[in-house]
């Protein structure tokens, strides 16, 4: 029963989704519908209503073959987005790989902060990862230019392509290694989404992320605070006068902690939460 999917002796587009719905339920995975509707869109390059009329039409040989070797890798619990190569984020489509981190719906609570400032001359993104938030800040026009930092090679491989693909040239990205840098200018923005999970934690994750995600986009590998500490003890010296900061965190039981952190003189705190009524995110203004 199983393995009935993979032998299927049809090409109608129809039976091979009803085929695999079943099979990727059978899997574990509750979204089976939407998700071969999404990828079937994408790859096949069709529109939802030619799926819904013309579902009886057969498919080639060679989208049959990609149809099955997608719904084996899902069924395995390969996220969507990697076989998609693509997430999306604050309604912009973006490039992903397994180098880096699938952006969240939660970390579009750092640009809906950034909007209600206005806009800021020059920004850093610590962590960039596919660049999702330096490229969102630009649509959104909150930045004029950004310095977009990730210690990851192969991330910002993928960031270069998203910026091409966005068409926005005032970012420059580098490798830096975030924890072991001495910066030399100054930001009016800071923007980070740090690898926060605890080592212990991390151990504890789903399958579906651990497997495949990046581990340093994840955890710090120690207590899930190294980079707060590490940014607030360089905020000084990084972050303008009238400058703002602001960090995701994970779990609010880290707040506490992360809060106390940031709580030093000249820098005024403001928590925000998320969709989910969660404190997500921090911002920190260098007041004078
Ligand atoms: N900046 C990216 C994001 O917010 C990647 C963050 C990371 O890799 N920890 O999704």
């Amino acid at each position: 029963m199983k393995n009935k999917f993979f032998e299927p002796n049809t090409f109608k587009l129809n039976e091979l989704m009803l085929l695999g719905e079943a099979f990727l339920l059978e899997n574990n995975i509750e979204n089976s519908k939407k998700e071969i509707e999404w990828f079937v869109i994408d790859k096949f390059q069709l529109k939802l209503q030619d799926i819904k009329l013309n579902n009886k039409k057969k498919i080639s040989e060679k989208n049959k073959f990609f149809f099955i070797d997608f719904i084996k890798r899902r069924s395995q619990g390969y996220p969507f987005q990697y076989i998609l190569n693509k997430s999306s984020f604050y309604g912009y489509d973006f490039f992903v790989t397994e180098d880096t981190l699938i952006p969240r719906p939660e970390t579009e609570l750092i640009i809906d902060v950034a909007k209600k400032h206005g806009s800021f001359d020059f920004c850093l993104d610590i962590g960039t990862g596919s660049g999702n938030l330096s490229i969102t800040l630009f649509k959104e026009k909150v930045v004029k230019q950004v310095h977009a930092i990730d210690i990851s090679e192969k991330a910002l491989l993928v960031a270069e392509k998203n910026k091409k693909i966005h068409g926005e040239t005032e970012i420059s990205f580098e490798k830096i290694d975030f924890l072991n840098y001495n910066f030399k200018k100054k930001y009016d923005l800071i923007v980070a989404n740090p690898p926060y999970i605890t080592k212990k934690d991390y151990k504890k994750l789903p399958t579906e992320i651990k497997s495949y995600e990046p581990k340093i986009a994840l955890t710090d590998f120690e207590d899930g605070l190294t980079f707060y500490k590490k940014i607030s003890k360089n905020l000084p010296l990084i972050l303008n006068k009238n400058g703002i900061l602001i960090v995701e965190i994970g779990l609010e039981n880290t707040k506490k902690e992360i809060d106390f952190i940031f709580r030093k003189s000249n820098f005024i705190l403001k928590w925000y939460k998320d969709l989910n009524n969660n404190y997500r995110a921090l911002k920190v203004v260098h007041s004078c």
